[in-house]
């Protein structure tokens, strides 16, 4: 067993505290990855929150991680003691059923084996995150990470990146294309940076006035302020898609009323509230809601390659990790900019 030091909480609502736990002794495909910066993304304070129901505990949150490879298994081929390497939302899925064998593992029909907070794929074994010192990941499950970006930067692109980048190339961003990213947080910000580098023009749609700047310099062309209702009948029909990357609950039917002809709004941000869908809206103008998940190791991987090309990475605030607890609780405030890093050194 591999002894790592981790931040957890030990039970529901609990503040994060150090802790200490076994990774598992590397298999033939494993990979050993020294971590070095962890993302804090709302998911994780969704969970520890049980903001989405039950979960497992102690739990050692964490599902941006960016490392270094310390040690590989016997029949390791991909990477070697040296190389970059993420982990993202999850670690393992079936590999057969028709999702797996599409390269769209996030919706294995089994279900994803998530990075923390369920079960591994032998059943009993409980799945730890990324706030800790190391991971052991099988050789799939890991990400080649761009050798020209900053490492904290680029944990983020874990979760938040790729489930931004996989509804823009989805739903077809780019020139000629009106693309509204609601909500500038960790994942929106990532959602203008990849809408702007792949062509589009972007509006970010914020309810914070004082993120107007900021979203202008990620390459946002127009800034509206959601608090002023007025908006929402000036830019009716106007966009070709909509993401909301929202962490609450709020009104869909004001944002769907601003979709043209066969516009959709897809949904990112989890809420764990159920929204109230009026079909006078959807009907008219043939608009769509629809939903995304992060993105298949696949699509991961080519995301963090254009990240690398395009020179893309989220603007972060590096933190110690006894700095987590005032750090979930300025997320949950907006008060963002725009995601949050764990030195995992400060673990
Ligand atoms: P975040 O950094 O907290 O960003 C959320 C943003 O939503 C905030 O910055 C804020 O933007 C806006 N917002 C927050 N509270 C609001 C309120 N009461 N009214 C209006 N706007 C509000 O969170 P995140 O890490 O980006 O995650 C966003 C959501 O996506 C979470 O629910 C998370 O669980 C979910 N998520 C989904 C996936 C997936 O695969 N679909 C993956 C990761 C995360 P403004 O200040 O600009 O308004
Ligand atoms: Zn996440
Ligand atoms: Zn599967």
């Amino acid at each position: 067993m591999i002894e790592v030091r981790a931040y957890a909480a030990q039970k529901a609502k609990a503040d994060l505290a150090p802790w200490k736990f076994n990774r598992r002794d590397l298999g033939p495909n494993d990979v050993l990855v020294e971590i070095v910066y962890s993302g804090i993304c709302h998911s994780d304070i969704h969970q520890v929150r049980e903001e989405w129901g039950e979960a497992i505990f102690p739990m050692v949150p964490g599902h941006e991680i960016a490392g270094i490879v310390k040690e590989v298994g016997s029949s390791v081929t991909k990477f070697k003691p040296g190389m970059r390497a993420g982990v993202g939302v999850f670690i393992d899925s079936c590999r057969k059923c028709e999702n797996c064998l599409a390269g769209e593992n996030q919706y294995c029909l089994e279900g994803m084996t998530g990075t923390y907070n369920g079960y591994e794929r032998d059943g009993k074994t409980v799945a730890q995150g990324g706030y800790a010192s190391a991971i052991v990941v099988n050789e799939d499950y890991v990400l080649h990470l761009p050798e020209n970006l900053e490492m904290a930067g680029i944990a983020p692109l874990l979760c938040a990146g790729i489930t931004l980048y996989s509804p823009l190339k989805h739903w077809g961003a780019g020139p000629g294309k009106k693309v509204g990213i609601i909500g500038l947080g960790g994942l929106g910000h990532m959602g203008v940076k990849f809408a702007h580098a792949l062509g589009a023009e972007v509006t970010v749609l914020s309810h914070s006035a004082n993120k107007e700047a900021d979203a202008k310099n990620m390459g946002a062309d127009h800034f509206i302020l959601t608090k002023d209702e007025a908006v929402f009948e000036k830019y009716k029909n106007h966009f070709d898609l909509l993401i909301n990357s929202v962490s609450a609950p709020m009104d869909l039917n004001k944002y769907a009323n601003m979709l043209k002809l066969n516009g959709s709004l897809v949904m990112v941000g989890l809420s764990g509230e159920p929204y109230p869908i009026d079909a006078f809206t959807m009907l008219n103008q043939r608009r769509r809601i629809a939903g995304s998940m992060i993105g298949g190791m696949k699509q991961t991987q080519e995301m963090l390659d254009f990240a690398g090309k395009h020179n893309i990475v989220s603007d972060v605030e590096i933190i110690k990790a006894d700095e987590i607890n005032k750090a979930y609780d300025r997320v949950v405030n907006s008060d963002v900019k725009y995601r949050f890093v764990i030195d995992a050194k400060t673990i």
